[in-house]
């Protein structure tokens, strides 16, 4: 059993040799990577869906100079910890998993505690899932949507979710009795002096409530610490990731391309809440 489900039919996929089928003997081939197609022709809107080829390297340029590294270690202590409860079959998904970097730790964490557990990943962006699909061997990874996962029903001990869109309903499904979502999101000063630096009038991130139906919100976990940026490249890089960089007007991305060393707060909220079915 992979975990994945059929996105023409929804039966479990198993493997065979280098294609996962269903039962009705749908078909999908596994890329020279590794990775499996899973979305639907229906859902992929555009030809790339997700996030494209340029902003796969921007993060995965950013992120492979550890400025993160942090937050990884802890998101994969805490996601190797849950799956430790599960003495049958651990499994986690990282819904929208990116190039693969948190899913990197968490694999290397499952690894020195001597543990077995299924990793999966999925993501909207085939660049990103290729990426992630050669970075992270021991996991198995799929295009896919985050809203209409191909993913089994009660299949998995812990989804995390680190900075990629949220569907709480679709996570409660495929979660296990008593799995647990961990799910990351930016404090309220997270680079709040790049936005200093770049905008006239910066506002602090909105944080909001712990709650999410049907889940038993178990406690936040704050990762702070200040950030170096040596070089131009390096806060272009950072702020090209931020939602802000969507709405940076002419005058404001002037300021940012001038900047060539920042300090700045890194501050993120890992949150852990137990599904409740
Ligand atoms: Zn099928």
């Amino acid at each position: 059993m992979t975990g994945f489900c059929c996105p023409i039919c929804g039966g479990a996929l198993e493997q065979e040799g280098r294609s996962l089928l269903c039962e009705k003997r749908h078909c999908f081939d596994l890329a020279r990577s590794g990775y499996v197609h899973l979305l639907p022709a229906h859902l992929a809107r555009s030809k790339e869906p997700g996030d494209n080829k340029q902003m796969v390297r921007t993060r995965t340029a950013f992120l492979d100079k550890g400025y993160y590294a942090p937050l990884r270690e802890k998101l994969a202590e805490k996601a190797a910890g849950f799956l430790a409860e599960d003495r049958e079959e651990p499994a986690l998904l990282d819904a929208g998993c990116g190039e693969g970097y948190y899913m990197a730790g968490i694999a290397g964490a499952v690894q020195s505690a001597g543990m077995k557990a299924r990793l999966l990943g999925i993501d909207l962006s085939k660049t990103a899932v290729d990426h992630a699909a050669r970075r992270v061997p021991s996991a198995l990874f799929g295009v896919g949507s985050i809203f209409r996962l191909p993913v089994q029903s009660d299949f998995c001990t812990v989804v995390t979710e680190v900075f990629a869109p949220c569907c709480p309903e679709e996570f409660y499904r495929v979660l296990k009795k008593n799995g647990v979502f961990l799910q990351v999101i930016p404090s309220e000063e997270h680079l709040f002096e790049l936005k200093q630096a770049v905008y006239a009038h910066p506002y602090k991130n909105e944080v909001k409530p712990y709650e999410q139906e049907g889940f038993r919100f178990l406690g936040a976990e704050r990762v702070k610490r200040k950030i170096r940026l040596e070089s131009g490249e390096d806060i272009r890089n950072l702020f090209r990731m931020t939602p802000y960089s969507y709405k940076t007007s002419v005058e404001d991305t002037a300021r940012l391309e001038s900047l060539e060393r920042l300090e700045t707060t890194a501050s993120f909220e890992l949150l852990a809440y137990r599904v409740e079915k």
